[in-house]
């Protein structure tokens, strides 16, 4: 039989014992080990047999436990300095309280998923890990974020194996009652519900939960309540499953529903109304639309008025380096769900435009209604500047306002222990909370390599017991009798160099590269002197049958009794898992098709902890891969055969294995220390693990984007959003009379025939701007090194002066220096010029020759 409902009944707390309820609800114990230790010290049997979790064991602890406990004086001290040292985090001030005025009092940060830890399943895989870590490095740094997103009954999924290595998915019922979160209520006691309106006059309702991550809220809504019908409890039961109407419900909740969830909070808890929203991902774009909706309602502004006044406090973080992963609808269904929303349809539907009138795009509507957007690796930026070149017609891709913050992990949460007791993250230079960021961690010099390399044995030892429990289990789960699974107590080897590769299975992360030449794997991994031990995890979508059989093909080859101690796929890659990879493996593995992995994180938790990549020159290695930090697989951009180009990829791999990876980690002194990998450890720790840090990442976000962000939405709202009207009313001016702006003619004097390096060149352009005047544009005289056909490269950009208008013509003039030899060209462009601009292309209009 199956339950109708579930909940979670607790021991209830002696009074002695209750500030332990209110640190298991503070998510802080995910990245705080004295907290950690606490909750394990309440029953060290039951916190193995909870897999760590406090909020399980809290609610399973025996009555007689807790009233021995609270007894017991030595335990009460200790749990007073933990709740101590809670409330000082949360109180003391941090870096945030030392900028000044201009920077926000509140930004909203949704997002569709977030990873904070695995007892909150609310992730699928990069994205919302990364959403996780945003949160918590906000929440050190003090910055005042709160999160959004949903609260999905089932998680993503749970992952086993079935005997023939088939994936299988699991969809856990979540009690929100038994996870550390807590429903928002009103004054009167009662819950708070948020309403969403859906076609033919049906409501979507949700109730919203609280999760705390240290000092950050993070609010999750939740449909699954009685004031729904059926249809409308279920949309928030998964993450990424279900048809396109059940999506955009999601998004629809996600977006327009968090605006409400969030209004609600800041009303009900006297926090600031956010002046700044960062959508992570174009999931969460109707947070614009509800804005717009707001404004116009409130404060009687135009849609475009409204647009104006949201996109100038709008953030937008794309992730995604391939059309074919951005988030499409038919525009027919968004017309359907909006028709009654209370914005006017044909301006939502141009907000969504993209080549294709019948879809409506929703990264597209992410950029037009943010003035500020990013990627998240340099690499990426160039990759998003090509991609959506689209947008902005007439611009060269460098052009493109879209720039990158590249990604940070949360070195609390993903560095062990013992690394960071080791003083592997001390620099001279102070606290890197405090401080700027340190440029290096060299507390790591004063570490002698005999320590390093024992620490680092010791991760991989405790990696290769956590992998012989899993694959024992797993084993069983897949139908394996007691008696066959005794080879696992001796599988893998705390000695062997030991390879991870562990993320989601889309193709593109090609999981079975490495299988590309089964024998010369097999003899890497049985080579009788110098071996190597390869653990492998990870989900692929359910609904994405390549991606399973690509993790079956792993499956079976690691089936084989040959090998089956030297390489295991492991199910169930979580946060959980993460954990012990990217702390024990020396090598982390990634093998993408570049330039398809926007990012990329866990070679950044491993580097923190002395891992040393191995990776394709994507994402964040191609920017910090510094030739001591790792190795680079030489990538095979050119050739166009996807099938020679993985031929030609994974034999660089074995090779570097072979000839580089192997022989430098055998190869060790008198003391059995390899002295030359433990020295690339110790780079790796100084140099790369400062760059990796979320709270660079933040710092980055704060003053690139939330800072100016917030300046530019004060500005929008100035005179009861007066100027807000004024910039619509320009803009839709400018653009009227744009079509008729030309340059009419250029000329150039002072270098004469054969000019002279160290010469001038004076330009003096004259453009008609008939409706304009001089004021409503910049004219910039662009040059640099000219190639056969013409184009331009190292372009310089100088405005140049007005000097003298005749009726709608104007003419502008500069003096460019001629500073180097060679090829030399120049051209003239008119653009738009406002006061509230962020970048010249903002608007997508621009006038050449
Ligand atoms: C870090 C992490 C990811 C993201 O890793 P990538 O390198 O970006 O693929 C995915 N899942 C989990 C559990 C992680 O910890």
């Amino acid at each position: 039989m199956r339950a109708l409902r579930r909940f979670t009944v607790r021991a209830s707390l002696p009074e002695e014992l209750r500030p332990l309820s209110q640190l298991v609800m503070n998510l802080r114990w995910s990245w705080h080990p004295e907290t950690r230790d606490l909750f394990e010290a309440l029953d060290p049997e039951l916190w193995r047999k909870c897999g760590g979790d406090p909020v399980k064991v809290l609610g399973e602890v025996s009555a007689e436990r807790l009233a021995a406990l609270a007894k017991d004086r030595r335990f009460l001290r200790r749990m007073q300095d933990v709740v101590d040292d809670l409330q000082e985090y949360l109180t003391a001030p941090h870096w945030y309280q030392s900028l000044g005025a201009e920077a926000p009092a509140t930004i909203a940060y949704f997002s569709a998923e977030f990873g904070i830890t695995e007892v909150l399943p609310q992730y699928s895989g990069g994205l919302g890990i990364l959403a996780g870590d945003h949160l918590k490095a906000a929440s050190d740094l003090g910055v005042p974020l709160i999160g959004v997103g949903l609260l999905y009954r089932a998680g993503y999924f749970e992952q086993s194996l079935s005997p023939d290595g088939w994936q299988l998915e699991h969809y856990p019922s979540l009690d929100p009652h038994g996870l550390p979160v807590k429903l928002l209520r009103q004054p009167d006691g009662s819950a708070v519900v948020i309403t969403v309106p859906l076609p033919e006059g049906r409501t979507l309702h949700a109730h919203v939960w609280r999760a705390q991550v240290g000092r950050v809220c993070l609010l999750l809504l939740d449909s699954d309540i009685e004031e729904n019908a059926p249809a409308e409890r279920s949309v928030t039961d998964r993450l990424y499953g279900g048809d396109e109407d059940h999506r955009l419900r999601q998004e629809m909740l996600l977006g327009i529903g968090g605006v409400r969830a969030l209004r609600a909070y800041c009303s009900s808890t006297g926090t600031p109304q956010p002046e700044v929203f960062h959508a992570n991902e174009g999931h969460a774009g109707f947070q614009g639309v509800e804005r717009i909706r707001e404004l116009t309602e409130s404060h009687g502004l135009s849609f475009a008025e409204a647009l104006q006044a949201v996109r100038a406090g709008t953030v937008f973080t794309t992730h995604t380096p391939v059309p074919a992963g951005i988030d499409r609808f038919p525009r027919a269904l968004i017309e359907r769900y909006f028709a009654g929303f209370g914005v006017p349809l044909d301006q939502l539907i141009a907000l969504g435009a993209e080549q294709d009138p019948s879809k409506f795009n929703m990264a597209h509507m992410g950029l037009r209604l943010a003035q500020r957007a990013n990627g998240v690796s340099r690499l990426h930026g160039i990759v998003s500047r090509y991609m959506f070149q689209d947008l902005w017609p007439g611009f060269d891709p460098d052009d493109v306002p879209i720039g990158y913050i590249t990604n940070g992990v949360h070195a609390p949460t993903w560095t062990a222990r013992e690394m960071i007791e080791l003083g592997a993250q001390t620099s001279s230079e102070g606290d890197p909370l405090v401080i700027d960021g340190p440029e290096h961690f060299d507390g790591v010099d004063k570490i002698p390599a005999a320590d390093l390399w024992s620490t680092r044995r010791r991760l991989r030892a405790r990696l290769i017991e956590e992998v012989r429990r899993r694959l024992r289990e797993t084993l069983l789960a897949r139908g394996a009798g007691e008696a066959e699974v005794g080879w696992t107590d001796t599988a893998f080897d705390p000695d062997v160099l030991t390879i991870g590769f562990a993320r989601r299975v889309p193709s593109y992360k090609r999981l079975t590269l490495m299988l590309r030449d089964p024998e010369r794997l097999k003899a890497l991994l049985l080579d009788p002197q110098r071996p190597i031990q390869i653990i492998i995890a990870g989900k692929s979508h359910p609904a994405d049958d390549t991606g399973k059989q690509l993790i079956q093909e792993m499956v079976r080859f690691a089936d084989d009794p040959e090998i089956r101690h030297r390489i295991t796929f492991l199910p169930g890659y979580d946060i959980g898992m993460a954990s012990y990879l990217m702390s024990g493996c020396d090598v982390w593995l990634n093998n993408p098709l570049r330039p398809l992995e926007a990012s990329g994180t866990s070679g950044m938790k491993s580097a923190l902890n002395g891992g040393l990549n191995l990776s394709i020159r994507d994402g964040w290695w191609d920017e910090w891969y510094d030739g001591q930090n790792g190795w680079a697989i030489p990538t095979a951009d050119g050739i166009a055969d996807p099938d020679r180009r993985d031929e030609v990829e994974a034999r660089a791999i074995y090779d570097l294995l072979s000839t580089q990876v192997v022989p430098r980690f055998y190869e060790t002194d008198r003391d059995g220390i390899p002295t030359r990998w433990v020295e690339m450890v110790r780079h790796t720790l100084r140099e790369t693990g400062p760059k990796v840090l979320a709270t660079r990442m933040l710092r980055d976000y704060v003053r690139q984007l939330y800072v100016p962000a917030a300046g530019s939405a004060r500005e929008m709202a100035q005179s009861g959003y007066g100027a807000a009207r004024t910039e619509a009313g320009w803009r839709a001016h400018l653009l009227e009379h744009w079509g008729d702006v030309r340059v009419a003619h250029v000329e150039a004097t002072g270098a004469g025939d054969t000019p002279e390096i160290g010469s001038t060149l004076a330009l003096r352009a004259e453009v008609e701007l008939p409706g304009l005047t001089p004021s409503d544009v910049e004219v910039q005289a662009a040059y640099g090194r000219v190639d056969d056909t013409d184009a331009l490269h190292e372009v310089t950009t100088v405005p140049m002066q007005h000097e003298q208008t005749d009726g709608t013509r104007h003419w502008f003039t500069a003096t460019l220096p001629l500073e180097r030899t060679g090829a030399f060209g120049y051209t003239v462009r008119v653009l738009p010029h406002s006061a509230h601009l962020a970048d010249p292309a903002e608007l997508g209009v621009v006038a050449h020759p």
